[in-house]
């Protein structure tokens, strides 16, 4: 396979694992944009910034230096040059990337850092949630990822080990909650491409959606 692969979808669909996986039997490059905009995250909580604050979230996100990697084995992410990769993944972090990822010019930042970091890349999965629409429209193969609720509500449990049937409801309630807030706001950009095949993974386990995304690369 060579060109490029985008993989966008909501929350909750096992998206980032599907696609490292695809990027690994293909032998191509990974590019999570979504630890990207984690590292800007903890430019913004480090800097003391309030999340209210669109122009000191942007500066504070321009003069951070974020570094990642694009090899498919390895995940490593920095912000001047001190480790995060672990970081990125904390509630701290994870509750405050929706408003820092919603600043227009943190938007245009980091769209221009992951095109050059794919650029020289033969074969390449980039996975987020407006790669298909916004950073990379001419790509070889748009994948759009989704579930229902439920299904990504019970993957979500398992990974957190929570088994009580209405902390699972709630889980659902909320990822609902969230589909409908991103599908309707204006400038969201969690929607398809228009050329995206959509793969509902809703009835699938793991191994045959990454087989079925394969596949759809090779064709
Ligand atoms: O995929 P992940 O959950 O790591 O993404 C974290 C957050 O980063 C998302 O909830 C979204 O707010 C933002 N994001 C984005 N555009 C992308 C990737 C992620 O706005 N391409």
């Amino acid at each position: 396979f060579s060109g490029q692969v985008t993989l966008d979808g909501p929350s909750g669909t096992g998206k980032s694992s599907v696609a490292r996986a695809v990027a690994l039997e293909l032998g191509a490059a990974y590019l999570d944009t979504g630890a990207m905009y984690r590292a800007a995250t903890v430019a913004v909580l480090d800097a003391g910034v309030d999340l209210d604050d669109a122009e000191g979230i942007t500066r504070a996100v321009t003069r951070a230096a974020i570094g990642i990697g694009t090899d498919a084995a390895t995940e490593r992410v920095t912000v001047d040059g001190a480790e995060v990769t672990e970081r990125i993944r904390s509630t701290e972090v994870t509750r405050a990337v929706s408003p820092v990822s919603a600043v227009p010019a943190v938007r245009r930042l980091l769209v221009d850092a992951q095109r050059a970091l794919v650029a020289d890349a033969t074969a390449v999965v980039v996975e987020g949630r407006d790669i298909g629409t916004v950073v990379l429209p001419d790509a070889t193969l748009k994948v759009y990822l989704t579930a229902a609720p439920e299904a990504r509500a019970e993957r979500r449990a398992a990974q957190l080990g929570v088994t009580d049937p209405a902390r699972i409801a709630a889980i659902a309630e909320d990822l609902r909650r969230r589909d409908a807030y991103d599908s309707t706001r204006a400038d969201s950009p969690l929607r398809p491409a228009t050329d995206a095949v959509t793969v509902d993974s809703t009835h699938w386990e793991r191994h045959e959606t990454i087989a079925a995304i394969v596949e759809l690369a090779r064709e």
